[in-house]
């Protein structure tokens, strides 16, 4: 007898040969499949053409300014923490063409624009989950809707994991983003190495999800295997590297406007911008109009900007931010303070990506503690 169709809140058992299934159904769909892999010594996300091409046995260590990869005695397949890349390179690409026009006889001829890929997205965290929520109050919440962004969004499949190996960075558990996928999946799947046994346990979210999972062999779960499913979170969520005490956190930051510890930071900080690039919510950019030599062919391009530059503030023959100090202020102030006011949240899901990737490991947790340890300490300077 053939298993019942997986209806939306399902919980279903998979087994580990049968991932491959999940990829050719997604591929079957015309779905560019997007996940982990390793490159370049670190875990990236890419084109995956099959399970294969995931980051199997592998593993990472990260801390402050630390990141490496290492082997793991098993053969998990999403066993390790976020690396350097975020989901939001497909969503809100680094570089993107907004439209391309060319001069011909006299008159102005705009060039028809591609759609964008439809594009799956294997093994998203939890916090990442957050993170894609949150550029979607950004860019679609309001009364102007980015176009761009909603065609890659709506066209965007999402299979989300339980994150099993929490990093030494990570402090998903403080910004309640973590570790376990709530909301914003087709899929969920919560990764089980037993002793001679590697299976997923498999959340369906969406119709498409149940649809897609339709052609994965798979059973309902049983007893043994969701109380798995429950320890597997239960671990994760106790193996936080770091934590943030958020409680009040904006008014503590726009109390602390002018503390000493913004000079201390300021010292050590490269204005790198690293912090920025990482980060799966940071999304400001700036838009240049380029032509060709010959004044026929003009293209708009929307480029990645970071506030860690004297250029983003640069206004009426100066910048704004001349300081690390003033910048790195503005970057943590808005990151966990004004962005509440702005977008009704924090900006930080606890991903630790700007720990992990900071090349001189300045911590924004433990910029947070230091700032509140001492409240209302000042330099007595603007
Ligand atoms: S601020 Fe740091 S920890 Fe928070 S979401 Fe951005 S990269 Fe992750
Ligand atoms: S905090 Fe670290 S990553 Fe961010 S700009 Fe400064 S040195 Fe670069």
């Amino acid at each position: 007898m053939s298993e019942p169709f997986p209806q939306v809140g399902d919980l279903v058992a998979v087994e580990r040969l049968d991932v491959q299934a999940l990829f050719t159904a997604l591929q079957q769909r015309g779905f560019r499949v997007l996940g982990p892999t390793v490159r370049d010594g670190a875990v990236v996300y890419d084109e995956l053409t099959s399970p294969t091409d995931l980051p199997i046995g592998w593993t990472d260590e990260q801390e402050g300014g630390v990141y490496r990869l290492t082997r793991r005695a098993d053969e998990g397949m999403f066993c390790y923490a976020s690396g350097p890349h975020s989901w939001k390179q497909f969503l809100h690409p680094a570089v993107l063409r907004l439209w391309r026009a060319r001069r011909e006889n006299g008159s102005t001829q705009f060039e028809a624009m591609e759609e964008p890929p439809r594009q799956a997205f294997i093994g998203v965290r939890s916090c990442d989950l957050h993170a894609i929520a949150i550029q979607d109050r950004i860019f679609t919440g309001g009364p102007y809707v980015d176009p761009f962004y909603r065609s890659r969004r709506e066209r965007a499949f999402i299979v989300a994991v339980v994150c099993t190996q929490p990093g030494g960075t990570c402090f998903c558990v403080s910004m309640e983003t973590g570790p376990r996928p709530t909301f914003g999946f087709d899929l969920a799947l919560t990764e089980v190495l037993e002793p001679g046994r590697h299976y997923f346990v498999a959340r369906v979210g969406t119709e498409q999800g149940a649809a897609v999972l339709g052609d994965v062999p798979h059973r309902p779960a049983r007893q043994e295997e969701v109380e798995a499913d429950e320890r597997v979170v239960a671990a994760a969520a106790e193996r936080m590297g770091r934590t943030m005490e958020t409680a009040g956190i904006k008014e503590l930051l726009y109390a602390n406007l002018e503390h000493p510890r913004w000079d201390q930071v300021a010292q050590r900080c490269l204005t790198c911008g690293n912090c920025t690039m990482v980060c799966p919510t940071c999304f400001c950019f700036n838009v240049e109009e380029i032509t060709d030599l010959t004044g026929t062919v003009v293209e708009r391009v929307r480029r990645m900007d970071v506030c860690f530059t004297t250029e983003f503030t640069y206004t009426a023959g100066r910048s704004l931010r001349e300081s690390a100090r003033a910048r790195y202020r503005q970057w943590l102030t808005h990151k966990v303070g004004t962005w509440i006011d702005q977008f009704g949240s924090s900006g930080c899901v606890g991903c630790g990506r700007c720990i992990t990737w900071c090349p001189v490991g300045i911590d924004i947790t433990e910029e947070v503690a230091a700032i509140r340890a001492t409240s209302g300490e000042k330099e007595g300077r603007l």
